[in-house]
């Protein structure tokens, strides 16, 4: 999911009056600003999509004038985190307390219609999921989007909050920024509180999907004459090819161009949707000790296929010590097939990683009774998580398994001979071995197929051409716990890294 930087996101919030810090924005190219706010101000490079700028040096205190013009020519430059749009100069604040504000889209489960989650917590900063008592989790209706009262009524007994009619004030502002440009995601953090109880948005990005951007905002979301970033690494370039082949679904992959702290646990993530990004970032956008190795999105009712295939990128990247997988507990996507595709890409990856999984939303109970099946298999440790638990808990866990090491990893042997069938969309390869199945009853692996689309017939195996494939490797997962391997599937990657 693309990811607006905060200059950009101010004016989203600014059209709708929520309160922000005084800043101004200097673009590359620019004269030097003649008005300033009043020392000391901050610098904060802006990058679409970087997380954990503080502790990158993308953001700056400056004290003087010639402080703030020596570091503008550095942050405007091209550096290792490559070209910034412009820099944000804001005002330094006293701010009596810090807040969190998030707001993410839910796509709504079996007991709840599609809406939105507001979250405020009294406590700010990272890992605000895990504290009860200081946090407010709300969901709203798009159409029906909550007035300040209600959001009041919703925050008394917060603990820690007196400022009740500013911050359900600003929350409205803030949803009403969120529904009105459609927004997946929109993030203040910190939400400072001035001596004098009112609230400002210190700090705040948002999320979008390009499709459902309006006429009269492209110039918000897509500024013309901005350098468009094609410094793509070489995993990147095959994420973006992987989406040419396939393009239906979320398949986003950026890597970290920064250098992790020294004795940081470098984490490979695979985030499912705004809402598993959300809460990643919530979790660990502060800590030092853990190295975020890319930022990812698969979401939008993308296949196993091409889940497998982002993720084995994803695996793929060096020195990474561990695989996180989540998402807001929420998803769309059938967790069973998101199971599936996972065990495919540990078993058959060169390079597999201790993994944290945390699975929420349709068969999620499925998707951790596979593993429960087939960890012991493994060359690498997996650990599954229930949707309940937040990211922050998955965090402590990554110190145990990142100092694991990897048992040799056997060579993955693609199926031999011809295809039986082979799928245009998602692409893949289905392999049936008859010999492999020579009793009467009807393989479990085509059991499995939930359209349909593979058939048995009279000992044999025929496709209904009413049905489609969708990609899910259900059978290939029945075949291989249920049956005796009778189907396989291939998933070819781009050359570049087959
Ligand atoms: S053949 Fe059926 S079970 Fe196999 S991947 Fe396609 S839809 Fe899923």
């Amino acid at each position: 999911m693309p990811a607006l930087p905060e200059y950009r996101t101010r004016i989203l919030l600014e059209r709708e009056n929520v309160p922000l810090v005084n800043g101004i924005f200097v673009s590359p190219g620019d004269e030097y600003p003649s008005s300033i706010p009043e020392m000391p101000v901050y610098l904060k490079a802006q990058i679409p999509g970087a997380t954990s700028r503080k502790k990158h040096g993308l953001v700056r205190r400056v004290d003087t004038p010639e402080e703030l013009q020596e570091n503008l020519d550095t942050l405007l430059s091209p550096g290792s985190w490559g070209q910034a749009e412009g820099v944000l100069i804001t005002n330094g604040l006293d701010l009596r307390d810090e807040y969190y504000a998030g707001c993410m889209l839910d796509f709504g489960s079996e007991d709840n219609l599609p809406g939105g989650i507001l979250l405020f917590s009294t406590e700010g900063g990272s890992g605000v999921e895990g504290r009860s008592g200081t946090l407010l989790k709300m969901r709203f209706s798009l159409l029906h989007p909550p007035s300040s009262d209600r959001i009041k009524k919703e925050l008394k007994g917060l603990e820690g909050l007196r400022e009740h009619a500013a911050v359900s004030e600003f929350l409205k502002g803030m949803i009403s920024t969120f529904i009105g440009y459609k927004l997946i995601v929109l993030e203040i953090n910190p939400l400072g509180v001035l001596n004098d109880g009112s609230v400002v948005a210190v700090d705040c990005r948002a999320e979008f999907e390009k499709s459902a951007v309006r006429k009269a905002d492209r110039d918000v979301f897509f500024p013309p004459g901005l350098k468009s970033s094609r410094d793509l690494t070489e995993l990147e370039e095959v994420v973006e090819l992987i989406n040419r082949d396939d393009p239906s679904g979320t398949g986003f992959f950026r890597q970290n161009r920064e250098t992790p702290s020294e004795g940081a646990f470098r984490v490979a993530t695979n985030l499912c949707g705004g809402g598993g990004k959300m809460l990643w970032e919530m979790t660990t956008g502060s800590r030092t000790d853990i190295f975020t190795m890319n930022e990812s999105d698969t979401s939008g009712g993308l296949s196993a296929f091409k889940s497998y295939r982002i993720l084995m990128v994803i695996l793929a990247q060096r020195d990474a010590q561990v695989l996180l997988l989540t998402g807001s507990g929420m998803a769309f996507q059938n967790q069973h097939h998101l199971a599936a595709a996972v065990w495919k890409a540990l078993r058959e990856s060169p390079t597999p990683l201790p993994s944290l999984l945390r699975f929420g939303g349709t068969d999620e109970d499925k998707a951790r009774e596979l593993f429960e099946r087939v960890s012991g298999t493994l060359p690498v440790r997996v650990k599954t998580y229930p949707a309940v638990v937040f990211p922050n808990a998955m965090v402590d866990d990554i110190m145990d398994m990142a100092g694991e090491t990897t048992e040799t990893v056997q060579r993955y042997k693609a199926p031999r001979g011809k295809p039986e069938i082979i799928v245009e969309i998602p692409p893949g390869r289905i392999y049936f071995f008859p010999q492999k199945w020579r009793n009467d009853e009807i393989p479990p692996s085509i059991k499995a197929c939930p359209t349909g689309f593979l058939q048995w017939k009279n000992g044999f195996l025929h496709t209904d051409p009413e049905a489609r494939c969708i990609g899910c490797l259900m059978c290939e997962t029945a075949a291989l716990l249920d049956g005796n391997a009778e189907i396989l599937i291939e998933l070819e990657m781009p050359e570049v890294v087959d």
